[in-house]
């Protein structure tokens, strides 16, 4: 369709104002935040193909409206709200749209005796935390983006707070939503505490990452929040894999603190310098909930850290961490490392106990012998289940010598490292920032035979292929 077409079509059905095409809010609305972007936008470099125009609807109907047009006429279509991912997810397709739900801003209802609360997409996170905190709830999600993300790309990515060892992902704090497959058509899934009706549709959604439908909006769970009654301390611990051990036994033997976080050495003299001794590796520890069951976690950790080398480090580095935790929001263009001509970031997987620790051995071994500009790796466990965890990888590397046209292909050689030592080992290749458009070739391998699934589920939900196309399935001919 001929781009004036295109707009004229939106315009009349949204109106003038809800169009914008303005070059500027064009890119920016396709801004991402993977770390070899960030440098290209830093080095002047910054290419992305343009959409033709970026929609702004006010409510569910105008997300209608629009996406029946669309689905039409066949434009390819970006769902957008916060704008935080780092996945290249929001990148358009040259002459498509991005359908921006960011004014689509409001909290609905808070259902104090049910405990959930009810947003629409466009609602920022933060917004909705300080508003449930001052009444004396959390929707105990507390991803790092916390001051960028919205609510329907946190339900998009299948997104995970810091606090996940005790609430979940946000699969487990999703009740019901609403969303408008790519036809037009809305649809509503009720809230209810579980249910017995066949496959669980909310998934369809969660983590869909654009391609199957546009979410309007979603009840989350609430919980009580009372942040005076924590236990909280760290710990210095000399091997890697007694941290991964004890982490293992806290969740085996039936412990939830929130907040479980073993930064490796090379983390701690990156990102923690001097908080713990030369060589050791650092943990954090939240508990939180009612009192005796927070003291009695915190209690359970100190007991079980004492078989190994170890040393107490009290708790105002975990205080010292909560207040810093998410300050990397503040400055989401890193001059820090970029003026130093470097490309910093991270890659999170997840992997059973057996072999979580061999991973990250490996990733950790091979990477300096395949990259002779790297400057660092190293890693952390910091989301913990019964069966294993996961590692983030941080990673920096230096093109000083090379020149900023290496910052994508040393990127993507980092991380098909991190791919390959993952699946190799039967792990999962990404843990919750998803797939975008970066991870997608090794989906594949990631899915199996169950990859097919995904293809059928696209095909019956979007037949015309406009929604976000390049997330999640490797393009067929
Ligand atoms: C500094 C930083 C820290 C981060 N920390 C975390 C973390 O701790 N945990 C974590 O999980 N992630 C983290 N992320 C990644 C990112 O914040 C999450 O993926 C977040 O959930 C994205 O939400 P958003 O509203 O910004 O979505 P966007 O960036 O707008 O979109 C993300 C994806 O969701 C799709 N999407 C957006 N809105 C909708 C909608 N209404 N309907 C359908 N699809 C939609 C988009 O097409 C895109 O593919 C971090 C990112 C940054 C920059």
């Amino acid at each position: 369709m001929e781009k004036s077409a295109l707009i004229a079509g939106l315009e009349a059905l949204l109106g003038k104002d809800r169009v914008l095409t303005d070059e500027q809010v064009i890119l920016d609305c396709s801004k991402d935040y993977i770390g070899f972007r960030v440098y290209e936008r830093f080095d002047g470099r910054f290419d992305v193909p343009r959409a033709a125009c970026v929609v702004k609807p006010k409510n569910t109907n105008e997300v209608s409206a629009a996406l029946r047009f669309l689905n039409e006429y066949k434009v390819d279509t970006v769902p957008r709200t916060g704008g935080s991912s780092v996945t290249l997810g929001l990148e358009p397709q040259e002459g498509g749209v991005i359908l921006d739900g960011s004014d689509m801003n409001e909290i609905i209802g808070l259902n104090e005796y049910d405990m959930m609360v009810t947003v629409r997409c466009g609602t920022p996170l933060a917004y909705l935390e300080n508003y449930l905190n001052e009444r004396g709830y959390t929707t105990g999600h507390q991803p790092q983006s916390l001051p960028m993300a919205q609510v329907g790309g946190l339900v998009a990515t299948r997104s995970i707070g810091q606090f996940s060892t005790l609430y979940g992902g946000i699969e487990d704090l999703l009740m019901g939503l609403e969303a408008v497959l790519p036809c037009g058509e809305v649809v509503r899934i009720k809230n209810n505490p579980r249910r017995s009706v066949g496959p669980d549709l909310r998934h369809l959604f969660i983590g869909s990452e654009g391609m199957l439908g546009f979410i309007t909006e979603a009840t989350l769970k609430i919980f009580k929040y009372k942040p005076e009654d924590r236990w909280m301390n760290a710990y210095a611990i000399r091997h890697m894999k007694d941290g991964l051990a004890l982490f293992r036994e806290i969740m085996v033997e039936g412990y939830r603190p929130a907040v479980m976080r073993l930064h490796d050495e090379v983390e701690v003299e990156t990102l923690f310098e001097g908080v713990a001794p030369d060589e050791y590796n650092l943990l954090l520890f939240v508990a939180e909930g009612p009192k005796p069951v927070a003291d009695a976690t915190g209690a359970f950790i100190d007991e079980a850290i004492r078989k190994y080398d170890y040393v107490d480090l009290g708790k105002k580095p975990v205080e010292s961490w909560l207040v810093t935790r998410n300050d990397t929001c503040d400055d989401m263009d890193r001059p820090k490392y970029y003026k130093m001509r470097a490309v910093a970031d991270t890659c999170e997987i997840s992997a059973p106990w057996s072999v979580i620790g061999e991973i990250h051995s490996a990733v950790r071994e091979r990477m300096p012998e395949e990259l002779d500009n790297l400057v660092t790796v190293g890693g952390h466990s910091s989301h913990s289940y019964v069966q294993g965890t996961n590692i983030y990888f941080t990673f920096g590397y230096f093109l000083g010598m090379k020149g900023g046209e290496y910052a994508r292909p040393d990127y993507m050689h980092v991380v098909k490292i991190i791919m390959e030592e993952t699946l190799k080992r039967g792990g999962s290749i990404a843990h919750h920032h998803g797939s975008g458009k970066y991870r997608t070739q090794w989906m594949p391998e990631e899915h199996g035979s169950s990859y097919t699934l995904l293809y059928k589920l696209k095909e019956a939900l979007d037949p015309n292929g406009i929604m976000n196309k390049g997330v999640l399935l490797v393009e067929r001919e």
